[in-house]
């Protein structure tokens, strides 16, 4: 070889490196953070990169902690893969995912009380999202606008922010996005502090909290604390007794952000939708028990009328050489999920759902089980109705390590059940969480259970001497 055909092969060689992982220059140094790589480098190679990087990110069956979908059928990841790259707001490109869509709202609908003859578009209106924080948005935004329409025409001096600033009525165990949507539209956000033993809204205090500034009371069907639900057929006759006499009725919006996709389809819950008076509007995340991965979401509202969601929150898009309402906040975004929802109705039916749902509650009842026998934890909430866990060390458990150890001695075996504190009221109390989804089988819940053991056994041991529970320093404080 000449030295010029020596040096081509060694580029060659070089370059033909840079295309395997291992050998690459990539490889042995630290990941590109604070600006663009100067080069490309071989898409094997990119990937492996990036692959390598999240390894040891949560492993979904062990991440007992969140309520979002991490598994779907293989169908449906393909489907998914195909319609990535659709635009769900693109009603006149994709006008058959737009159809899919207003199919989800209509089917969710009737799921939650809305008689089946009734239609979409003419009966009740409702929109995808990107999951419930835009629902709850859109939610509060409605009851925001129509409070305003029907306060002027009450006379009421809206600008006056002193005299009449809104608010919104919601119990203090609520999701962060309430607090957003009351920080950016300057709603007075009103927290119903919890009381007693109860984990959800009061019912004897919430009409304490309403007056004629008051937009709505929001119901949480599924508490994202613990699982709870508020009792919102009890609110309902409340807020039916109040509108008698008040000179502006007031509304409630239930946020189902887990509850709404779980509750049609397994006994125990007490009315809670728009089987209920004053429910006007209701939101679920689609990539919870919705079981599509994350974002999606879904509200729906009761009537189709300007009186419930307001005209200003209707924007007209192109599609198929007219016009169609856009109600979401968020404009470009994938179809893919719209699709999925649309390939779980279809895959599943009724049926299915039910029959998943109740595999669900089945693990979550055994799971409450299996705790009480470990006779030091109390019990909070037990699995019959949403499928969540909760539990506090009892008084008498005789413990001196608390829960956040729990936490941490979980996590060596891969489990992430998150510790925190309750809300404002009880927040000396201390609970674990486990949120039951589909696909975490018995077989899991077992081999979850044969961890605890061990995982109690090594607190035991490493905590030395068994001391009283009772000493808050050691149960509240990490
Ligand atoms: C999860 C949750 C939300 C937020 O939902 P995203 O779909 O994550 O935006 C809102 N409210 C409740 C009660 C929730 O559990």
């Amino acid at each position: 070889m000449s030295k010029n055909d020596q040096e081509t092969q060694q580029m060659l060689d070089a370059a033909q490196l840079e295309k395997t992982f291992l050998g690459s220059t990539a490889a042995g140094e630290s990941l590109p953070k604070n600006t663009m790589p100067a080069g490309p480098m071989a898409p094997d190679v990119a990937v492996e990169m990036v692959d390598h990087f999240r390894l040891n990110e949560a492993k979904a069956n062990q991440n007992l902690a969140t309520f979002c979908t991490t598994e779907m059928e293989p169908q449906a990841d393909q489907l998914m893969m195909r319609t990535l790259n659709t635009n769900a707001i693109d009603k006149s490109e994709y006008p058959k995912t737009s159809a899919m869509e207003n199919y989800c709202v209509s089917m969710i609908a009737h799921l939650w009380g809305i008689p089946d003859e009734e239609k979409f578009g003419d009966d009740f209106i409702g929109t995808s999202t990107v999951g419930s924080s835009e629902g709850c948005m859109l939610g509060g935004l409605a009851l925001l606008h129509t409070w305003k329409h029907r306060a002027k025409a009450a006379g009421l001096d809206i600008d006056d922010l002193h005299a009449h600033k809104p608010n919104l009525v919601i119990m203090s165990g609520n999701q962060v996005v309430w607090e957003k949507f009351c920080t950016y539209w300057n709603v007075d956000f009103r927290q119903v502090p919890i009381n007693g033993d109860q984990v959800s809204l009061d019912l004897d205090h919430v009409m304490d909290y309403v007056d004629e500034n008051t937009i709505g009371i929001i119901g949480i069907e599924g508490i994202t604390y613990t699982g709870s639900v508020d009792d919102i057929q009890g609110l309902d006759k409340l807020v039916t007794e109040y509108n008698k006499t008040a000179a502006l009725p007031v509304r409630i919006h239930v946020d189902a952000a887990f509850g709404g996709l779980f509750a049609p389809f397994v006994d125990g819950f007490k009315p809670w939708d728009f089987r209920l008076d004053n429910v006007v509007s209701i939101n679920v995340s689609g990539h919870k028990y919705g079981m599509v991965y994350p974002g999606l979401g879904w509200i729906v509202w009761r009537k189709n009328s300007y009186d419930i969601l307001p005209k200003e929150m209707r924007f007209s898009v192109p599609y198929l050489g007219s016009s169609v309402d856009s109600i979401a906040i968020n404009f470009s975004h994938s179809g893919a999920h719209i699709n999925a929802q649309y390939y779980n109705f279809l895959r599943f039916g009724l049926a299915g759902y039910k029959a998943i749902m109740n595999n669900v509650r089945k693990v979550s009842l055994k799971l409450t089980d299996e705790l009480r026998k470990f006779g030091i934890f109390d019990i909070l909430v037990d699995g019959k109705e949403l499928p969540i866990n909760c539990w506090k060390l009892s008084d008498n458990a005789n413990v001196s390590w608390s829960l956040y150890d729990m936490e941490d001695a979980l996590a060596k075996y891969g489990w992430q059940v998150p510790a925190y504190p309750l809300p404002k009221n009880r927040e000396e109390t201390i609970t674990s969480r486990i949120v039951v989804r589909p696909g975490m089988t018995m077989a899991i819940a077992d081999d979850f259970i044969d961890d605890l053991k061990l995982a109690i056994a090594d607190l035991n041991h490493s905590f030395g001497d068994v001391k009283d529970v009772n000493d808050k320093n050691k149960t509240t404080v990490r």
